[in-house]
């Protein structure tokens, strides 16, 4: 059997989560920080740790078949690769920033101004749009010290809390892109046995993690109140306890809705509410 090839981030912000994915998934592998490749024993795949500049390339070209990337360092490299699966981590914004003191407030005060940056392409492309001339600087990194040092009036970079910005006395104006890891795929390559099994197992590990699961105990009198407020995956178990009049109800509630859930269960009498962790869901 054919063996794919997936391309992560070799170090950086997206390399835990990345091999982390992969381990969910049931990928045995050794997460060597000093090689470049990684077999997975259980599974005919191959792991690749590059830069992550490089991998959308990659991708694109067939070296690897798949990759995990930003969607900025995809925009990035304007390559043409299958987006097969929004991953939830590595949550970042592209803004605009100048510094606190700047008469610079709005995109339109950009023109004739210099933008100093790592990511030239989306940058122009974002400017080309709103029809604003500007010198765009290109710099690998540290674009944040730029305006301090007088290379430039504004910078376009990553923020994701934004305390780099603040402490370079910088302030964020406009939000050009927002950016999530992604599993990219070479084109074409969507339907082929593995790789769909690959992004089955990645979706569950996803909805899972999205969802917890919760046990409660409560008086049977309440039961439908309870059952109200409880969607789950098809429907919540109920099954009797020891004790007459009593039941638990099992259930699996998404993350989101959690806090305001438990608060409303508790009034509805929900007693004894216990919340776990789900490993995957398999649909
Ligand atoms: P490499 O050595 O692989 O080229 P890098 O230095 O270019 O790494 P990292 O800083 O590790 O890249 O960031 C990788 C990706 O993580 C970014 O391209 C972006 O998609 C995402 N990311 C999320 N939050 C941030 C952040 N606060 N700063 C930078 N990148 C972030
Ligand atoms: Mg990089």
């Amino acid at each position: 059997m054919k063996t794919l090839k997936i391309a992560i981030q070799k170090s950086g912000r997206l390399n835990e989560k990345s091999v982390e994915l992969l381990k969910n998934c049931g990928l045995s592998f050794e997460n060597y920080k000093s090689s470049l490749i990684s077999n997975v024993s259980n599974f005919p795949l191959e792991i690749l740790f590059l830069r992550d500049d490089d991998i959308p390339e990659y991708v694109q070209d067939g070296i690897a078949d798949l990759g995990i990337v930003g969607e900025n360092v995809i925009s990035e490299t304007g390559v043409d690769v299958s987006f097969l699966q929004m991953l939830g981590f590595g949550k970042c914004t592209l803004k605009l920033a100048v510094q606190t003191h700047s008469t610079i407030e709005n995109i339109a005060d950009l023109n004739g101004k210099s933008i100093a940056t790592s990511y030239p392409v989306i940058l122009k492309n974002f400017l080309d749009d709103n029809k604003i001339k500007a010198e765009i600087r290109t710099i690998s990194g540290s674009v944040e010290i730029a305006p301090g040092l007088g290379l430039s009036d504004a910078i376009f970079d990553i923020v994701s809390t934004g305390g780099t910005l603040k402490s370079n006395g910088l302030k964020p104006f406009a939000e050009v892109m927002k950016s999530e890891a992604v599993l990219i795929g070479r084109k074409g390559i969507e339907n082929e046995p593995l790789i769909v099994e690959l992004i089955q197992r990645i979706q569950s590990v996803l909805r899972a993690k999205e969802t917890k699961y919760v046990v409660l105990n409560a008086e049977a009198k309440n039961i439908d109140q309870i059952l109200a407020l409880l969607p789950g995956v098809k429907s919540p178990t109920v099954v009797p306890l020891a004790e007459e009049g009593w039941v638990a109800i099992h259930t699996v509630i998404p993350e989101r809705d959690f806090w305001e859930k438990i608060s409303l269960l508790k009034s509805a009498g929900a007693q004894g509410i216990v919340v776990m962790p789900i490993e995957k869901i398999i649909l």
